[in-house]
């Protein structure tokens, strides 16, 4: 075992002492009162989590992607919409660190590690979302400022973070319109305002919101990178790590629905013998671990892809849609497999059965997923 390995598996045995410890006690409270998770936040920038992906230069643990995955896995499988309050920041500070300037990195990654700026990333609109270079929200530049008008939808975090990544058009002419597209480090303030939370089937717990900018003046400096036209281009860089963070909760959902079924099977009794006995079930549950198995592995290949410096967009693509697929699945057998008990709110079956479906829409939805692996197909094996 290298000291790599060391470091990362006592990273792990951490994380799932807090896990064990400080949420999984909580969980069925928290989710159906759909409340913010405020203690178990201070828990988590007690762990560095909110600097999990941050260089260890500007004060971040520097994990890679393997590890991180296996981190969003674990805490997936307790309780999903805990590692929407850390996902979507970190992408935040990934497109500051990749494309910022050393000033943006210098005077925001180390308050992003410490959790004391959190955030997330605000890109959709009510408009679109899937076609991200149709987006409306407006930047002008007036002297040393830009002035910001538009909204955003389905903002994560965007209640109780204060900090976002903001993709705007600042030229709406430009053809083709990603070369009008730029992203700035947008910190809340007078014209930045926030409706209360969207209602969700699931993902409860944590804060989803409609974003307002109007007149929002934000500093030329905060543009990211200082160039603009290259907005588009930071934000999605950023998505496929992303799309490897949604593959691995989907990972987390799908094995902690095979887990609570193998559990129901031994000590659920019909027709004189545990259910586990009876052939369709064990055909259910074998069914479920391999698609774990096959969606851990794909989760791996994308993640160290990406630890290598590699083009991953193909290997992300299939790991997102593989395992938030297997997710859904999963979901829905052990449902099936708990009988009424999977229907009731004393156990955990009904919210994997209501967070799964956000995996496949998330980040890009599946369909979306398709289209980029067929193109690098056809890229990769010309004839
Ligand atoms: C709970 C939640 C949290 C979210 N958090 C964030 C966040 O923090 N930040 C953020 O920016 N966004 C966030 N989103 C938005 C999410 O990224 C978008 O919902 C997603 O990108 C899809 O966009 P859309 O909903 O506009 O669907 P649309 O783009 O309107 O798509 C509708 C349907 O058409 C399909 N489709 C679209 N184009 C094509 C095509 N060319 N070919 C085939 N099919 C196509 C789609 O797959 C989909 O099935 C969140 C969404 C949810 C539900």
């Amino acid at each position: 075992m290298t000291t790599q390995n060391i470091d990362d598996e006592a990273i792990l045995n951490t994380i799932d002492r807090f896990l064990e410890r400080d949420v999984r006690p909580h969980v069925k409270t928290l989710e159906h009162a759909d409340e913010y998770p405020f203690e178990i936040v201070e828990t988590m920038k007690e762990l560095g989590l909110f600097g999990a992906t941050i260089s260890e230069e500007y004060g971040g643990l520097g994990l890679s992607a393997a590890t991180y995955a296996k981190i969003v896995e674990r805490v997936s499988a307790v309780w999903m919409s805990l590692s929407g309050v850390f996902n979507s920041h970190l992408i935040m500070a990934a497109a500051v660190e990749r494309a910022g300037t050393e000033a943006q990195k210098t005077a925001y990654l180390p308050r992003f590690a410490t959790g004391e700026i959190r955030g997330g990333l605000a890109l959709t609109e009510p408009d679109c979302g899937t076609d991200l270079q149709a987006i409306r929200t407006l930047a002008k530049r007036e002297g040393g400022d830009y002035v910001i008008n538009g909204t955003k939808m389905w903002i994560t975090n965007g209640l109780h973070g204060t900090c976002f990544a903001l993709l705007v058009k600042t030229d709406p002419k430009a053809t083709p319109p990603k070369r009008g597209m730029s992203l700035f480090i947008a910190e809340k303030g007078e014209g930045f305002n926030v409706e209360g939370k969207i209602g969700k089937l699931g993902y409860k717990g944590i804060d989803t919101v409609t974003m307002h900018f109007d007149d929002y003046r934000i500093p030329a400096d905060l543009l990211i990178g200082g160039v603009e036209g290259m907005g588009l281009n930071h934000a999605l860089g950023g998505l496929e790590i992303g799309r490897i963070n949604v593959a691995a909760r989907g990972v987390g959902v799908a094995r902690a629905a095979l887990m609570d079924s193998i559990a129901y099977a031994q000590t659920r009794k019909t027709f004189g013998k545990p259910i586990s006995e009876h052939q369709s079930i064990q055909i259910k549950l074998a069914d479920m671990a391999t698609r774990v198995e096959a969606a851990t592995l794909l989760v791996e290949q994308a993640a160290r892809a990406w630890d290598r410096g590699e083009r991953c967009d193909m290997e992300a693509g299939m790991a997102k849609l593989f395992a938030s697929e297997a997710a859904m699945e999963n979901a829905a057998q052990a449902m099936r497999l708990h009988g009424a008990m999977g229907y009731s709110t004393d156990l955990d079956i009904e919210r994997y059965y209501r967070d799964a479906p956000l995996m496949c829409v998330g980040e890009g939805t599946n369909e979306l997923q398709k289209l980029i692996i067929a193109r690098q197909l056809v890229e990769r094996f010309p004839i």
